[in-house]
This record gives structure tokens, sequence and C-alpha cells, in this order.
């Protein structure tokens, strides 16, 4: 099952693949983990992403293209594999067809900007096992009761600078990504204003139909 994840950042793709990529028995590829792994080991591509990224900029198209192919060709892709973060633009919706990759379906994650910018706020992420928490008051998930404020990080680009212009980017750039997959009959979307459960609920519904 190959599985595209669209939607503006904030809207819970990257907390809901961590939920389900288990049950359907397929990996989570995050461009955006990958490139801020690579900004960390300070690789030259981590170099060349890391000014666009802070920016709240996309990262060039074939800088990451690259990158998702090299990642697509691993061997635990064979079971399939969600994409979340990707494709960011036509042409890398382009270069993903013209790589072959058949594509089951793609969830498209309704949210409006209000609750965007209160969700990116408040998002933070452990340092040591990756997972997403957010720690406004109606946040979900709490971080388990007890972890210190030091164990959590907030992402530069989830600071009010560069959310703002993230949100301008998602939709000059992505959101025409609606059209384009909702033209190959293969788009669902789902109300990510809701509470996890139900989105996690409607997200798998959305797969199954
Ligand atoms: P979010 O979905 O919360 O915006 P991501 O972790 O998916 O965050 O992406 C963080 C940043 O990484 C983006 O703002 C962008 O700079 C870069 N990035 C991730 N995926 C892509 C992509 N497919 N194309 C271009 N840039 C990307």
């Amino acid at each position: 099952m190959k599985l595209i994840f669209l939607g503006p950042p904030g809207a819970g793709k990257g907390t809901i693949s961590q939920r389900i990529t288990e049950d359907l028995g397929v990996v989570q590829i995050s461009t955006g983990d990958l490139l801020r792994e690579a900004v960390k080991a300070g690789s030259e591509l981590g170099k060349q992403a890391k000014g666009y990224m802070d920016a709240g900029e996309l990262v060039p198209d074939q800088l990451v293209i690259d990158l998702l192919k090299e990642r697509i060709a691993k061997p635990d892709c064979e079971e399939g594999f969600i994409l979340d973060g990707f494709p960011r633009t036509i042409p890398q919706a382009e270069a993903l067809d013209q790589a072959g990759v058949k594509v089951d379906r793609v969830v498209n994650f309704v949210l409006e900007d209000q609750l965007i910018i209160r969700r990116l706020s408040g998002r933070r992420i452990d340092k040591v096992t990756g997972k997403i928490y957010n720690v406004n008051p109606e946040g979900e998930p709490q971080p388990p009761a007890g972890t210190p404020a030091e164990a959590l990080l907030q992402r530069d680009d989830d600071k009010p600078e560069a959310i703002a212009n993230r949100l301008v980017v998602y939709r000059q750039q992505t959101e025409p990504l609606i059209a384009f997959y909702k033209g190959k009959g293969i788009l669902a979307d789902i109300n990510a204003g809701q509470d996890l459960e139900g989105i996690v609920r409607d997200a798998e519904n959305a797969i199954r139909s």
C-alpha cells in the first residue's frame, strides 16, 4: 500500500502516521525528518537545506526528490509506505509518477489557519524518541506526566516568525496538489480539526475505502 498524507503543517500528518503505520504494516517516510537528520549529521545536503527550513521555505525540488527516491529504494519500503510531507509541489508529484510509484490513496488533512497556528505553537518533539507531543492545554497527545521541559524540543520552524511563512508557502505551492490528485480520483478529504481519535478513525476509513 502506497499512501500520501497531504495537508498543511500542524494538521496531524506525522502524529497519525506514527499511530497507524504498525496497523497497516507500512513505514512512515517524512521528508522533513530525513532533512532534519541530514542537517544534524552536517552532510552536504543538510548544509544546503538548513537555511530554507529555518525560514519555513521549501527545500529545492531536486534535493528532496533525490532524497525521497533513495529512501523508497530501501528494502523496508517493499510492503508499502506513507509519504508524510512529500510531494509538496507539482514537480515533486510528477517526479513520483515518473519514478513509477503507483499511489493508492491520498489522504487530505483539512484544517483552518487559526487551528494550524495554535497547534504548531504547542508542538514539541521528544529529544530521545522523536515522538510528537503538544503542550497546549487542549493539545494532543500530551507528553507523559512529569516530562521535564528540557526533554522536549521546539523546532525552529515552529516559532511564530516561521509559522506564518509556512502557511503562505503551503497555500501557494502545496495546495495545488489537491486538484492534481482529485483529478486522478484517489483523493479523500478528512477533517483534521477534531480530536486525535476522530482523525485516526477517519484516516483509516479513507485508506480502506
Ligand atoms: P511540517 O509538515 O510540520 O511543515 P515537515 O517536517 O514536513 O514539517 O517539514 C519541515 C521543513 O522541511 C519544511 O518547511 C521544508 O523546509 C522542508 N521540507 C520537508 N519536506 C519537503 C518537501 N517535500 N519539499 C520541500 N521541502 C520540504
